[in-house]
């Protein structure tokens, strides 16, 4: 993705590459954040048992009702949300699908779209496969907060909305209330659209709390709210993600992905709302199972030398390497597989210019505990030589 050729047409991924290198290697995969089990049987067998009953042929646009109604369900349930599910909410192929269709749907040519950074990578592609111009606000280390006097500089008359991501994938940081109280007043005072990437929503630690910026005085009407069933069910390959929001900017984006995978992953969507019904249980024990990773994580790499800052959501840490002597995370990574036999991928892939040199990785924590143990061990003896 970062080499040279028109800006609107990406390059093979840095997740593509880092895989390659770790199956090239047996290594312990800790870079792209997919789980290694498998979500909650039921879920599974909820999926089979549709394509057993022949729920096997194309989904209406939207998705199914069923699903659109457990969408708007959920909303309700956690956050007081009330989307329609007749018009309010669209299934989409995972969330990538949701962020590329609302880009296209709602960037025009020149407009520019403040995020801040570091960033998935997908969002600087889809804004420039729109036309628009990815202004970045960095979240600055060792703690990644927002800087909101910066957010503020970097909106313009050309600025069409505002593309959140909270919990913040890969530094782990969740906005504070106060934080989106000043996201929602800047927004409405230049009057923006906002699209908020919420795929973390129920991976949040201890007394952080993660909160909607849909559900702030002012914002329904013009946020659209992003979702996905792969990170919270442990189901990455069904890609079944949505948005959901007022209708008006709904219809915007389903006018959209009618062109990009119209519909996609019938008996997915039907698994999925056998997922949503889960009780609070389900989600409460989620989110201590990986507070549990995370707190072997932070401790363990913390031990061998890095710099940690520990995560307030997400599966991901984002650790510093100057203490090894390390000013380069993507030479540090390329050079990783090898020495530890571990894959940990370099945070500069996050930054609209990926090509400078950063001293920082991303490693994840979705895996099984005896994986995770495996990978410190690695770490801890190649780091060491
Ligand atoms: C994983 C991820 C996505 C993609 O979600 P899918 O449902 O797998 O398409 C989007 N945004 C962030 C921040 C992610 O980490």
């Amino acid at each position: 993705m970062n080499g040279p050729g028109p800006a609107r047409r990406p390059q093979t991924t840095i997740f593509t590459r880092m895989s390659a290198l770790a199956q090239r290697h047996g290594a312990v995969n800790l870079g792209q954040g997919f789980p290694d089990e498998s979500g909650p049987s039921r879920v599974i067998e909820a999926a089979a048992e549709a394509m057993r009953q022949g729920h096997n042929q194309y989904p209406p646009l939207a998705g199914i009702p069923r699903l659109r109604e457990a969408i708007a369900a959920h909303q309700r349930h956690w956050y007081g949300l009330e989307p329609d599910p007749d018009g309010g909410v669209t299934v989409t192929a995972g969330a990538t699908e949701a962020i590329a269709a609302a880009m296209l749907a709602l960037v025009e040519p020149g407009d520019e779209v403040v995020a801040f950074e570091p960033f998935y990578d997908s969002y600087k592609a889809c804004v420039e496969m729109a036309g628009g111009v990815l202004v970045p606000v960095r979240l600055e280390a060792p703690n990644y907060r927002p800087d909101l006097d910066r957010l503020r500089a970097a909106v313009t008359d050309r600025t069409r909305l505002l593309l959140v991501n909270t919990p913040h994938n890969p530094t782990g940081t969740v906005l504070t209330r106060g934080e989106l109280e000043a996201v929602a007043a800047l927004a409405i005072e230049r009057d923006l659209l906002v699209v908020t990437d919420e795929v973390y929503e129920h991976l949040v630690f201890d007394g952080h709390e993660h909160l909607p910026l849909a559900g702030f005085d002012g914002m329904w009407d013009r946020t659209l709210t992003i979702g996905s069933a792969g990170k919270t069910f442990s189901v990455t390959g069904w890609k079944i993600g949505w948005a959901s929001g007022p209708a008006a900017l709904v219809e915007r984006v389903q006018a959209v992905k009618q062109y990009l995978s119209f519909a996609s992953g019938t008996p997915f969507q039907h698994g999925v709302v056998e997922a949503l019904a889960s009780d609070d249980a389900y989600y409460r024990e989620f989110a201590a199972d990986y507070r549990r990773r995370r707190d072997l994580m932070v401790a363990g790499l913390a031990d061998i030398g890095f710099t940690v800052r520990e995560p307030e959501g997400t599966y991901f840490v984002t650790c510093g390497i100057e203490p090894f002597g390390a000013e380069d995370g993507l030479e540090f990574c390329l050079d990783l597989p090898e020495r530890c036999g571990v894959v940990a991928i370099p945070t500069q892939v996050f930054y609209a210019d990926g090509a400078v040199a950063r001293p920082e990785v991303r490693f994840t924590f979705c895996k099984p505990v005896p994986v995770l143990e495996e990978g410190l061990a690695r770490l801890r003896a190649g780091m060491r030589g």
